[in-house]
């Protein structure tokens, strides 16, 4: 394991938190250092700040993992006026590389999310916003002699898996027919004549990031010279990838007895909330960060509370009775996360540094 490179951290993080899962606004990805040096150590950590990147270099990591990327907007000058341009600086002098993953790593399942359903205990968990325009299908039409040469190949590449099931294709039996010219080269059939062929339509769906693999599959497996085939992007949502979780408590708890929950487990010092509901709760609704907008989804859904946070004082409003609003605190709600990345590191590179930050970087104080 001494000759890993960060380029296989990301490409491992990048399976888990796909980078088209994130938000436009987004940066996530690597923000200083190069993909091909050689990894000495990895910290992670929720913001990466100048302090974090003395604590690397304490450590001996020259790879941070970041949950919230510190550049978001270009800069323009590298000064060291604010401090995101110095820990920009720091880290570029001291060969650290930062990698973010922030917006994708809260649309997958078992994200930042799922870590605080964890922390709660909620059972049935399913994400609460399923994201459109995140999957492609791919159709098309391959001789019978081929079909499971070609169907193994696309499903290696990724396709054909949707939520808890594997290997999931359609496949229809038809006559494709065609005439090779005279500079064809053709698997089947004689030059100028017309050709009729028992043929598999096959269908698969995937993962829009996907494409490229599944395509090449699909050209390298497919005996063709010329290989018929459709793409496109389908407007279903994807159970798997969203904002937000929506799942269930073991037991339904009082409405206080919740808060207390959710303040012991999430080590909130504050909770702020609107009026506590009538009934027992057994349905919640959680998202790491700023949720606020998450608040119709979660109602639609039948949660009776929301966990999240960076709730401004009109939307508290939006509740109408209909939910309970639970702001915990932007960093409470996601100070779990770098132990959640620590994790997932090291089971992938167990004989490797992976260590969590010390340091607590909430910029916020409670008085
Ligand atoms: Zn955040």
């Amino acid at each position: 394991m001494d000759s890993l490179r960060i380029q296989d951290v990301v490409r491992h993080l990048e399976q888990w938190a796909p980078p088209a899962y994130q938000e436009e606004y987004d940066n996530s990805g690597l923000i200083t250092g190069n993909s091909q040096w050689p990894v000495t150590g990895i910290l992670t950590t929720l913001d990466c700040t100048e302090n974090v990147i003395e604590e690397a270099m304490a450590s001996r990591c020259n790879l941070i993992v970041a949950h919230h990327p510190i550049v978001f907007r270009g800069l323009k000058r590298l000064t060291g006026r604010n401090y995101v341009e110095r820990t920009v600086i720091r880290a570029i002098k001291n060969d650290i590389a930062i990698y973010a993953l922030h917006t994708n790593l809260d649309h997958v399942r078992t994200g930042v999310n799922q870590e605080i359903a964890n922390r709660l205990g909620l059972v049935n968990t399913r994400v609460l916003a399923p994201r459109p325009g995140t999957l492609a299908k791919l159709v098309t039409f391959v001789p019978r002699s081929h079909e499971g040469q070609v169907v193994d190949a696309l499903h290696q590449a990724g396709a054909g898996q949707i939520g808890n099931y594997e290997y999931c294709s359609f496949r229809v039996a038809g006559q494709g027919y065609f005439r090779p010219n005279q500079n064809a080269n053709p698997h089947l059939g004689q030059r100028g004549e017309l050709e009729q062929v028992d043929e598999i339509r096959i269908e698969v769906v995937f993962p829009r990031q996907n494409k490229d693999s599944v395509l090449a599959a699909l050209r390298s497996s497919h005996p063709y010279e010329e290989v018929a085939y459709y793409y496109q992007l389908i407007d279903n949502v994807n159970q798997d990838v969203g904002a937000g979780l929506v799942g269930e408590l073991p037991q339904p708890l009082e409405p206080k007895q919740f808060l207390t929950l959710l303040k012991n487990n999430m080590k909130t010092p504050v909770i702020r909330h609107t009026a506590l509901p009538p009934k027992a709760i057994k349905r919640v609704a959680v998202c790491g960060g700023a949720g606020s907008f998450l608040l119709p989804r979660a109602i639609a859904e039948g949660a009776q509370v929301l966990v999240t946070a960076d709730f401004k004082y009109h939307e508290f409003f939006d509740s109408e009775q209909k939910i309970m609003i639970a702001d915990i605190g932007h960093y409470e709600s996601e100070q779990f996360t770098k132990e959640l990345l620590a994790k997932v590191l090291k089971e992938k590179f167990p004989t490797f540094a992976v260590n969590f930050s010390k340091i607590d970087t909430n910029p916020i104080s409670y008085f």
